[in-house]
């Protein structure tokens, strides 16, 4: 029999009614053997999560603020839990602890943390299930770096003893035992961590949507949803910004070939989207997704042969890497080359950058276009078959969009195409309907 590893989301467990999905959710499969919570997140649209709850609370005391108020928003809603899962367990001395601690000077990661761990303890009581603190078994060092090898083994000698077990997300511990968070969003690195020690045969992500949908449903009406991709195509969209799961939680499960499956807490019926390794299947889909972010600045050089010049790309780069500026990408033709940059990036720093590049690689012409938005069209089987790209821009020159950059890897599985911020809704729902 294999094992499930089940993480659950601030949304999967902001109250009691969703506290009972879960319930129902564990409870229907004796696979799932060991949970990982994150803090109660929010309820509704303008609610607060409790992470954010306690980091406030943090910032007011260290401005010599009252913070009372605002930590009894968070007491009421543990204690809401308690009451309304009828638990056992003394949640008045758990709360007094957090506050005493708070009062003494505790740090911010401790503080941030408490959301996981109280809410765990709550879960594990109300299902009867044996609570591990995360502190005794997510390693980081005193410099607060994490310690993956020794939390691996720690984590899977002290979860040989439990035939189930409930640990909360997002934090570990240092050698002196002081707390250490991962960053935000990192209870689905715990999750990776919990599934690649026991060996997890499926590591199930719950939260509030049914995986991966192709396209951003605030740009293309009810998009299809991905039920299935593979570790290389979730790197290329997410890091055009489509985001259900934490970067850093995917690399456990994928150097241990453990798929993840995002599944919906509200609609557990559904089978959500399964990311993996490779798939063996013969879909005729082309495309897996499309994604994309605004706000790009180009910088286009032109210089008589430049392609012959020895050393041009060195010193271009070398000149952001001076200047401490990320560079996304570097489109070139023959006496042309582009550098495309967040704008987030540049901020401030353009005019010297520019000085910079004329002093040091004497242009003919610099052009700077900073309106720039970059759509990426991702899909493994986009490789080896032609006529890909010749779909992809006649939808968008149908639409009328101009395109300003074309970038595609070696890999094919992605295609980069820049254009204007304004023609950004429009191009991927041209390119959504020409694929779909
Ligand atoms: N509660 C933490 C956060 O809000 C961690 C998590 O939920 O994964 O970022």
């Amino acid at each position: 029999m294999g094992i499930k590893v089940a993480k659950f989301g601030g949304s999967s467990v902001a109250d009691a009614i969703q506290i009972r999905k879960l319930e129902k959710i564990v409870n229907e499969d004796s696979e799932r053997r060991f949970l990982v919570v994150s803090a109660p997140g929010k309820r509704f649209d303008n609610d607060s999560k409790i992470t954010d709850l306690l980091y406030s609370c943090m910032m007011h005391r260290d401005h010599n603020l009252p913070y009372e108020n605002l930590f009894q928003v968070i007491c009421d809603r543990f204690t809401a839990l308690y009451v309304s899962l009828g638990i056992d367990m003394d949640i008045m001395k758990e709360l007094d602890t957090i506050k005493e601690n708070i009062d003494r000077g505790a740090t911010k990661d401790y503080l941030a943390s408490r959301g996981e761990y109280l809410n765990a303890k709550i879960i594990a009581n109300f299902l009867g299930m044996e609570f591990i603190d995360a502190a005794d078994v997510i390693l980081f060092d005193e410099k607060g770096r994490f310690m993956e090898k020794e939390t691996n083994e720690r984590l899977k000698e002290e979860l040989l003893k439990h035939d189930k077990a409930l640990i909360p997300g997002f934090y570990g511990s240092k050698p002196n035992g002081d707390i250490k968070t991962f960053s935000r969003g990192g209870s689905d690195i715990t999750g990776a961590l919990v599934a690649r020690a026991v060996d997890a045969e499926i590591y199930e992500n719950w939260t509030d949507v049914s995986g991966f949908l192709m396209a951003d449903p605030r740009v293309v009406e009810n998009p299809q949803p991905i039920e299935e991709i593979s570790y290389k195509e979730l790197r290329e969209l997410a890091y055009m910004g489509a985001s259900v799961l934490h970067e850093d939680a995917i690399y456990p499960a994928k150097i241990s070939h453990i798929p993840i499956n995002i599944r919906n807490t509200n609609e557990p019926a559904d089978r959500g989207t399964i990311i993996a390794e490779e798939f063996d299947t013969n879909s005729k889909r082309v495309i897996t997704g499309i994604a994309g972010s605004k706000n790009f600045t180009v910088i286009a050089l032109y210089k008589n042969k430049l392609s012959t010049e020895r050393g041009f790309l060195r010193k271009l780069a070398g000149i952001l890497e001076d200047m401490d500026i990320p560079l996304e990408h570097m489109p070139s033709g023959i006496d042309t080359i582009s550098v495309v940059i967040k704008n987030d990036s540049l901020e401030g720093k353009t005019e010297e950058l520019v000085d910079e590049i004329k002093r040091q690689l004497q242009p003919e012409t610099v052009e700077i276009i900073d309106d720039m938005a970059l759509i990426a069209t991702v899909g493994k089987g986009m490789s080896y078959k032609p006529g890909v790209s010749a779909k992809l821009f006649t939808a968008l020159a149908e639409a009328g969009v101009n395109i300003r950059m074309i970038d595609q890897g070696s890999s094919e599985i992605n295609i980069i195409i820049g254009v204007q911020n304004e023609d950004f809704e429009k191009s991927i729902k041209a390119i959504y309907n020409a694929f779909i």
